[in-house]
């Protein structure tokens, strides 16, 4: 398994060797990557949450689907970060961050409840 600098340098590669770095604008990998999300909420529309759970338990062709739809959210994602001169962990951390200040677990413990409807939240 490779790490994210490792994919970001093949997937440079990959779109340079086949000239495709003039498709690869923030509006078009945006869409590209709308579209993967697309395919991933496909593989599990109309499923309950009990056979999603049974199919990714295991080997399964819905297992396989799923993972090959996340790759492809990831790589359109990764491309996108790289394009835009966004580092994905820097800016997933400060979200992260921010979301702890939004929900403190003493208000959000067990609850589904928007941090905008949390009483006497500061709303970072
Ligand atoms: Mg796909």
């Amino acid at each position: 398994m490779g790490t994210h600098a490792e994919l970001v340098i093949r997937l440079r590669e990959f779109a340079a060797a086949r000239n495709w770095d003039q498709f690869h604008s923030p509006k078009n990998l945006t869409m590209a990557l709308a579209g993967e999300v697309g395919e991933l909420v496909a593989e599990l529309q109309w499923l309950s949450d009990s056979e999603i759970e049974a199919g990714l338990q295991t080997e399964s062709p819905l297992r396989d689907a799923v993972e090959n739809e996340m790759a492809d959210v990831l790589i359109y994602l990764a491309r996108l970060a790289d394009i835009a001169g966004v580092d994905l962990y820097r800016a997933a951390e400060a979200k992260v961050e921010r979301n702890e200040r939004r929900y403190p677990v003493a208000q959000s413990y067990g609850s589904a409840v928007k941090y905008t409807r949390l009483p006497a939240n500061g709303n970072p």
